[in-house]
């Protein structure tokens, strides 16, 4: 059985070749590790291989994760959909939130940030197949939105999410991407500073690093199915 060390430095690679294959320098990906619904062993060894940043979909898992490797120098992503009742754990407990899709949402952690820790990093989540039942901002809206989390004092807006439908070819793959990637060139150049476009998984990723995907987010590929 190939273990998540191995696992580690095939996906590395890969991330690795399908950047230059892009014609982008593979140290503007960063690959943050999916560990939702898997053992606390594996993210220790993803950890000795060299992993640092790891993604959680769910609050109370999440939370006990980090309790218990505490002892490891991680940066924890919440990836999963934020209920507002849920974001004072959060706001205390993760370095990153890519999911946000409501002003008040975004408010509540700002105000919820304790005041000894760094900004929340935070990521706009875009509907960009515009599907009634995915989260997410619809992009007409979100250089609004963008504007608005600026101004909050608790976090530090970094970028863009998007979690697309999924489609087979790499072409139609391609093409969320580019409008997340258009969208935050738009916002950009309105004057608001973002450096992420968070996208991709394991069956897409390839894609996502054609249209400069900066981090890259990976469980399956790492760690085998989820239970
Ligand atoms: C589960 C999940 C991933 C990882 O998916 P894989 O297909 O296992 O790589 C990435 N992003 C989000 C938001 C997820 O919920």
């Amino acid at each position: 059985m190939i273990g998540v060390t191995e696992n580690l430095r095939i996906v590395s690679d890969l991330l690795h070749s399908a950047a230059i294959e892009a014609g982008r320098d593979p140290a503007g990906v960063r690959l943050l590790a999916v560990s939702k619904k898997q053992p606390l062993e594996k993210i220790r060894e993803a950890h000795a291989g060299g992993q640092c940043d790891f993604g959680e979909n769910f609050v109370q898992e999440g939370v006990e994760k980090i309790e218990t490797l505490a002892d490891l120098d991680l940066t924890w992503h919440f990836i999963g959909h934020l209920q507002s009742n849920k974001t004072r754990v959060v706001a205390e407990y993760f370095d990153w939130v890519h999911t946000i899709d409501k002003l008040k949402t975004a408010r509540r952690l700002s105000e919820q940030r304790p005041d000894k820790l760094p900004p929340l990093n935070v990521c706009l989540q875009v509907n960009v197949d515009d599907e009634d039942s995915k989260s997410g901002v619809l992009p007409a809206a979100v250089p609004e939105l963008a504007a608005a989390c600026a101004e909050l004092s608790g976090l530090r807006l970094r970028g863009l999410m998007c979690l697309p439908a999924i489609r087979d070819d790499f072409e139609e793959q391609r093409k969320p991407f580019a409008t997340l990637r258009e969208l935050r060139n738009q916002i950009t150049q309105s004057g608001i500073e973002m450096d992420t476009l968070s996208m991709g998984m394991t069956a897409d990723y390839r894609a996502a690093i054609f249209e400069c995907a900066t981090i890259v987010r990976i469980g399956t590929a790492l760690f085998g199915a989820r239970n």
